[in-house]
């Protein structure tokens, strides 16, 4: 049966919900099949999706930046505020990879190199 856990070279199920959060995007590496030895990473979806992810986060953090000195609610939460925001930046886009989008063989043609 295929799933999105299955390896894109060799089509057998070697990827779980945490394997493949750490494979990273089309611009990462990726993590070695365990059965073929390719480099796989999180396809076209997740890229797109972590960059406009990404995109969004930027932008409550540039307003909160703005802002910060709008109140004394603001001058004493601006610094946390930014932190969790920079922190979901990168943990949300893993979390979605662990459970959705295909993966592919990464793009990258060091990814073989020692
Ligand atoms: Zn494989």
């Amino acid at each position: 049966m295929s799933s999105i856990y299955n390896c894109p070279c060799c089509g057998e199920k070697t990827f779980n919900p945490l394997t493949k959060a750490m494979a990273g995007t089309m611009r990462s590496k990726g993590r070695v099949c365990p059965k073929c030895g390719k480099r796989c990473v999180n396809g076209k979806g997740a890229t797109i999706f972590a960059a406009i992810y990404f995109l969004i986060s930027f932008i409550f953090v540039v307003y909160v930046f703005m802002h910060g000195k709008d109140s004394v609610w603001w001058d004493t939460h601006e610094v946390p505020i930014v932190l969790a925001l920079i922190l979901n930046m990168y943990i949300v886009p893993k979390i979605v990879n662990g459970f959705c989008f295909k993966m592919m063989e990464t793009l990258r043609i060091d990814a073989y190199e020692k």
